[in-house]
């Protein structure tokens, strides 16, 4: 049988010069790759009584809402500056150059939920790092946080040392 990672594409100089960009188009457009990568993402969590799936635009929207729904738990995204329609609070995070922010809607979270975080790459561990923050001051219980792949030497983990990571392929 296939491996899962046979199913990622490696696009190097994407989207810019040095970054091997980690590709998932190849996996999802395969029904037995979806599957597969579903599965075992499901499997890691399904045990662990999750309200709320808290999903980051925008690759992070593709299995958020498969395993909230998988899991009979609602679905939250996150977003970039300026897409959610209401009241919102926001996070600001280094990235190599500059900084990036996201948002998320004020009443997404009810205090006491215990909330996954779900995306599909973890690099740094900058972007997690982030939600992780504005899942909190909104009330949130983090219980994991889950990627389809990690680039362990990025190191993103040693950001989250407090919380419970998941990741399905490594590299
Ligand atoms: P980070 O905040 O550094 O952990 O970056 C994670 C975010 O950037 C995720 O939402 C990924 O989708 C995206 N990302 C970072 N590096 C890569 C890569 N090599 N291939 C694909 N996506 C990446």
């Amino acid at each position: 049988m296939k491996k899962l990672e046979e199913y990622i594409r490696d696009v190097p100089d994407f989207p810019k010069k040095g970054i091997i960009f980690k590709d998932i188009t190849t996996l999802l457009k395969d029904k037995e790759g979806l599957k597969r990568a579903v599965d075992e993402l499901y499997k890691v969590v399904k045990n662990m009584e999750i309200d709320k799936v808290v999903g980051v635009e925008s690759r992070g929207f593709i299995f958020s809402p498969i395993l909230a729904y998988k899991l009979e738990a609602g679905f939250v995204p996150v977003r970039k500056p300026g897409k959610l329609p209401a009241e919102v609070i926001s996070e600001s995070y280094e990235l190599e150059y500059g900084t990036d922010t996201l948002e998320i809607h004020k009443d997404a979270i009810e205090k006491g939920d215990r909330v996954l975080i779900v995306d599909d790459l973890i690099a740094t561990g900058g972007t997690a790092k982030a939600v992780c923050k504005m899942v909190e001051r909104l009330g949130g219980k983090i219980i994991a946080l889950e990627f389809l792949i990690e680039l362990t030497f990025l190191k993103g983990r040693d950001k989250l040392k407090e919380y419970n990571v998941f990741s399905i392929i490594r590299y």
